[in-house]
Formats: structure tokens, C-alpha cells, sequence
């Protein structure tokens, strides 16, 4: 029999409460889940000690608490982990922490796949299949510090201190349920990871940017990767709707880029091609033009079954940090994590998709005998 039962998870205060209503409840109980289901991370009713046998009972022939099914955790050499999960509709995403020595990132997915296309990134050769929910969205956080025993929410020493929107997916083609996932994920007596410490990152939705920026207020970071249009509407194909004269204005117009709040901009190295030195110094000219204040993190291509592109050498990465730092821009060239696992900047899709690719040319291979 299918369970028929409402997912907590997800639900905003307004929406527990009302959840609450509907079993005759008072309003204070929604306050009192909140504080098991975020702050302490319970996965079941029965851990909910302050509430009574009778009230845990009739809460578990209502709800439930479901994060999405972890399939697989790989750990990385470098210690990087990344976790597969299988979603209600059998649909996978992958989640991934990236640990460094004071802090670390979570980079949780929005969407099984991707519409953008991007012609590097591994999870744009997969079509979009859907949107995730907020309850998918939060459960990553969720199921993340389940496995590094990060409960309750405040405790010092945790690895997972940031956020990032940096998996499968463009969340601000999913703004509602990323925007109703993130306030959830910010509450300070839930899970209580501040906007300060949360990035989202965008190809370039120009309208929602302005939204992102009144409605959530995280950090920034765009996937620039060119420094003129031809090669961004070839490489980030969504450039050719909202073209970087419109985009870099609506970094310029983000809240809080005028006090100094930076926007990353984020720049993947492609050998022979957006590396020049001359894309270097046409980058800087546009964040003065623009007025942005920018910092820059430069990506080493991570490469995968089939891409056609391969990593700038070590010295064209240098030389163009170099240049950036000589214009007064920060440009730190980021050190690959997790691709042992398959876990880097846009190697993300999930190994089913892989698998479903790799059958595929073996059996083109096989007929062309
Ligand atoms: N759709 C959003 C969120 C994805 S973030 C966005 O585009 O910003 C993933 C980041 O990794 C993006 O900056 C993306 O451009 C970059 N990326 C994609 N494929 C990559 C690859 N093969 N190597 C390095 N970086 C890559």
C-alpha cells in the first residue's frame, strides 16, 4: 500500500502550523517540530521526548519525515565525499562536501538535470528531467549531516559550515522551491546556516537575479567563462537570451554589490580557449565598467566520458591569475576536489545516466561492428 501520509520536511512554519490545525493541534506544536525535525534532526516521531505517547502516535498516522533514499557515498582521496540519492520517482541526484581545513561546503543539487546545455558540463548533456522540491532540496542538508553526525544545529567543530547551489541544475529556473528551501535551511532555530555562508550560483537567469537578490539575499556567484559574447553564447548557450550587457547590470544592481558584498565570478579554464591574456584584461575592464565588485575563481576544466574540451596548462591558469591580481582583482585558481569520484565542478549526473550513455555507444560501436 502506498503511503499516503504528509512529508514534514519541506513545510515552512506557516505550513506546520496549519498541518497542526488539521489534527486538531494547537498552533505551539508546529514551534515544537520545528525544533525536533531542524534543530535536533529527528528522523522519527518516537525521538520526540517532549511530546506526548498519545500526541507521537497520531503525528505518525498523519506525517512522516522522509529524506530522500542515499543509494551510495563515495569518499574521495582528497576527502571530498559525494552522495547518490534515489528519489521518490526513482530519479537520482547527487550531493557533494567538499571539506577544507576550517570550513567546508555542501553543494546540493535543484534539478534532476539540466536545461542549459552548457557545452563543458557533464550534467548539461542530460536533458532536465524535473525540478526538485524544497524537500528535496533541504533533505541533502539533512541526510548530509545525518552522516557526519552534525545534530543538533550550532555545535562548534562541524564540517559542513557553508552552502552551495552548485550541483545538477539551475536553481534559478527553480526559484520557488529553492527560495522556500533556502529560508527553511536559514531559520536560526533550525538548521541555521546564515545567507552569509550560502552562494548561489547562476548561468545567467537575468530576470530571477533580481528576485534572488530581493527575495533570498545570498551570495552570488555567476558562471561567467567568457569575457565577450560569441564565445559565451557558444559555451553558456543561455547567453544568447540574456547577453552579458543585461547580466553584468544585474550583478551591478545586486543588493549589497555597492558595499563591497562580492560576487564571485567564476571562470572555467578551457586550453586554447577563453584563456588568452587578452580575455583576462577584457574581464577586468568589464567589472570596472560595470562597477562590480568582483572576485574571481578560476576552475581547472574538470573533464569527462565524452567532453571535448581539456584543462589550460598550469602556467596559461598562473598567468591569467596573475593578470586578474595585477588589475586589483582576487584570482585564485581553485585546486580540483573529488575527481576520483567523479565529484568535481560539473561532473555531476548521476551514474545511471552514465550507464544508460555508456550501453548506448557500446551498441553504436557494436552495429558499426
Ligand atoms: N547552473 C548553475 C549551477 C551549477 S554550478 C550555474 O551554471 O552556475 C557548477 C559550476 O561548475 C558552474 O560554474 C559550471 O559552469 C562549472 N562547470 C561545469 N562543468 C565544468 C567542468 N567540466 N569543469 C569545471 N567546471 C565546470
Amino acid at each position: 500500500m502506498t503511503d499516503t501520509r504528509t512529508n514534514l520536511i519541506g513545510l515552512d512554519r506557516d505550513e506546520l502550523a496549519q498541518a497542526m490545525a488539521e489534527i486538531g493541534e494547537k498552533p505551539f506544536r508546529a514551534k515544537q517540530l520545528w525544533h525536533w525535525l531542524y534543530h535536533r534532526g529527528a528522523v522519527a516521531f518516537a525521538d520526540m521526548t517532549t511530546l506526548s505517547k498519545d500526541l507521537r502516535q497520531r503525528l505518525d498516522d498523519h506525517f512522516h519525515i522522509k529524506r530522500p533514499e542515499l543509494v551510495r557515498e563515495l569518499i574521495s582521496v582528497d576527502g571530498s565525499r559525494k552522495w547518490l540519492f534515489r528519489l521518490d520517482d526513482g530519479n537520482e541526484i547527487e550531493t557533494v562536501l567538499i571539506p577544507e581545513d576550517d570550513r567546508g561546503a555542501l553543494c546540493v543539487s535543484s534539478q534532476v538535470g539540466c536545461t542549459l546545455n552548457c557545452d563543458f558540463c557533464n550534467t548539461g548533456t542530460q536533458r532536465l528531467v524535473r525540478n526538485l522540491t524544497a524537500a528535496e532540496i533541504i533533505g541533502q542538508v539533512m541526510v548530509a549531516r545525518d552522516r557526519l553526525g552534525e545534530w543538533p544545529s550550532g555545535a562548534d567543530g562541524r564540517k559542513i559550515t557553508n552552502l552551495v547551489l552548485m550541483g545538477m541544475g539551475e536553481p534559478l529556473m527553480n526559484f520557488d522551491a529553492v527560495k522556500k528551501a533556502l529560508l527553511i535551511i536559514m531559520d536560526g532555530e533550525g538548521i541555521s546556516i546564515s545567507k552569509r555562508r550560502i552562494t548561489l550560483s547562476t548561468a545567467g537567469v537575468v530576470p530571477m537575479i533580481e528576485r534572488c537578490g530581493a527575495e533570498i539575499d545570498v551570495d552570488l556567484a555567476i558562471s561567467l567563462h567568457a569575457a565577450n559574447d560569441a564565445l559565451r553564447d557558444a559555451l553558456v548557450p543561455i547567453n544568447r537570451k540574456y547577453p552579458l550587457d543585461v547580466l553584468l547590470q544585474a550583478c551591478s544592481d545586486y543588493p549589497g554589490a555597492r558595499n563591497a558584498r562580492r560576487i564571485t565570478m567564476e571562470y572555467v579554464m578551457l586550453a586554447g580557449v577563453n584563456d588568452r591574456e587578452e580575455d583576462a584584461r577584457e574581464l577586468a575592464r568589464l567589472m570596472r565598467k560595470y562597477k562590480i565588485p568582483a572576485k574571481f575563481n578560476l576552475i581547472p576544466f574538470n573533464p569527462w566520458p565524452g567532453s571535448k574540451y581539456a584543462t589550460s596548462s598550469n602556467n596559461a591558469c598562473h598567468r591569467f591569475s596573475n593578470i586578474l591580481n595585477d588589475l586589483g582583482f582576487s584570482a585564485p585558481i581553485r585546486q580540483p576536489r573529488g575527481r576520483d569520484i567523479m565529484a568535481a565542478c560539473g561532473q555531476l549526473k548521476s551514474d545511471s545516466e552514465n550507464e544508460k550513455l555508456k550501453a548506448a555507444r557500446d551498441r553504436r560501436e557494436a552495429a558499426a561492428g
